[in-house]
């Protein structure tokens, strides 16, 4: 018999199910630890508006707190291409991960360097540091050796616990990673397990649901569903790329014109493949994306010139509904409109209920635009939904890529 082949390539039956080291086979007594966490978190005025990613991290540096690490964290924010940029510090983070773990948390100017050394070497069991954001370093991004090995020189053991940047092969995620003991922390490990578990055999029919406004970063990983998913649901901005493909008038609305003889190839290989992409068939339209703002609807052939589609129509959300009941498995990414300004969250609310509303249907929800977007709507904790911490890296992952941050942890 054909042992059956789950939806991302990996043979089901198998064990190609991903196992990773886990931390908690390590000796980290008195070891420095470092170890790779998510704190891209929003910043507004010097302040963190959002610290869903710092309560992610708790439990494994509590963990290691708790077992006599010295602990030493270094994460991105934002993106300040390999330069030092003030409003972009990890100080303001690391006073408000400080209350949330009710301990202090150094903070230094630096990521790599001799006075970082000497001061991880002052370091006592129990303590923690926060490095400096570890993209001002040109090095990082283009997982440069010498920066990996600076990296590796603060430390005895590597933990990556940043399931959100497992799709990039920076210094930090994977350079490191090769040249010290290495494991993955629980938040990692929890979303490789969850997100495997999920996909292994999927109920069908699969529906990928795909918004956000940038549909460059989205298409790549569209295409590895190709001939493993049944329909793609397109909103959000990342719509109208696809609506002027067809040569309709999308108004004032976002789209990307460099891609839109690719979206166009997209179609055509989706219908070969056997899965159906559907796009919007209405929206709620405004001439600014401002609250309050006059609105109006539009069919989404006719959005007229000076306004734009920032929501999806009354039309549409039935559609989406009705085909969201009618499947097993969603995989949703990207919020469906401009949700953060009331009216226009309302598309993104209605799929974000109608998942709730149907027990039989698996989803997993991937992104932090769209994470937010369901909190917004009161959604948290329901059985029949998994919200990932990735956006960019849940979409890759369950598409099927090779992950070097991930395979140079498996066990
Ligand atoms: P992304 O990072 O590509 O997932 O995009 C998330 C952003 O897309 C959110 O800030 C939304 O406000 C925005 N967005 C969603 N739909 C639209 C739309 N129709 N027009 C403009 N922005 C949108």
């Amino acid at each position: 018999m054909v042992a059956p082949v789950n939806f991302y390539g990996y043979n089901a039956a198998g064990g190609d199910v991903v196992m990773l080291r886990s931390l908690k086979n390590l000796e980290i007594q008195n070891k420095r630890v470092l170890v790779r966490v998510d704190f891209n978190v929003p910043l507004k005025d010097g302040k963190v508006t959002n610290d869903t990613r710092l309560r992610e991290s708790l439990p494994t540096i509590q963990y290691l707190i708790e077992h006599g690490a010295k602990v030493i964290l270094v994460s991105h924010l934002g993106r300040p291409d390999g330069k030092i940029v003030d409003a972009l510090r990890m100080n303001p983070v690391a006073e408000r991960f400080a209350l949330l773990l009710g301990k202090p948390v150094r903070t230094a100017d630096e990521c790599v360097g001799s006075g970082i050394n000497t001061l991880v070497s002052s370091m006592k069991s129990g303590e923690v540091f926060l490095l400096e954001n570890v993209r001002f370093y040109p090095g990082e991004e283009k997982n440069d050796d010498n920066f990996s090995r600076e990296l590796a020189q603060l430390a005895d053991i590597y933990i990556n616990d940043a399931f959100g940047t497992v799709h990039r092969a920076h210094a930090s995620t994977y350079g490191v990673a090769k040249l010290l003991p290495s494991a993955a922390g629980f938040l990692l490990e929890r979303e490789v397990t969850m997100l495997n578990k999920a996909t292994l055999n999927p109920a069908r029919p699969l529906l990928v649901i795909i918004g956000g406004a940038k549909i460059a970063d989205k298409i790549g990983v569209m295409k590895d569903f190709l001939g493993k998913v049944d329909q793609f649901l397109v909103g959000g901005g990342s719509a109208f790329t696809f609506l002027r493909a067809k040569g309709w008038m999308v108004g004032d609305s976002i789209i990307d014109e460099k891609l839109v003889e690719g979206v166009k190839q997209f179609v055509k290989d989706a219908y070969v493949k056997g899965a159906d992409v559907i796009l919007p068939q209405d929206f709620k339209i405004a001439q600014e994306l401002k609250p309050g703002v006059e609105r109006s609807f539009a069919p989404a052939d006719k959005i007229p010139s000076g306004w734009m589609g920032l929501d999806l129509g009354p039309e549409t959300i039935r559609d989406f509904r009705r085909r969201i009941k009618a499947a097993k498995t969603v995989i949703w990414s990207g919020p469906l409109g401009a949700f953060e300004i009331p009216p226009f969250d309302e598309g993104t609310r209605a799929i974000a209920q109608t998942i709730v509303e149907s027990p039989n249907l698996f989803a997993i929800i991937g992104g932090g635009d769209t994470a937010a977007a369901i909190e917004q709507a009161g959604i948290k904790d329901f059985k029949n939904i998994y919200v990932s911490t990735g956006g960019g890296a849940t979409l890759e992952f369950l598409g099927g890529r090779t992950l070097l941050p991930i395979e140079i942890l498996k066990a």
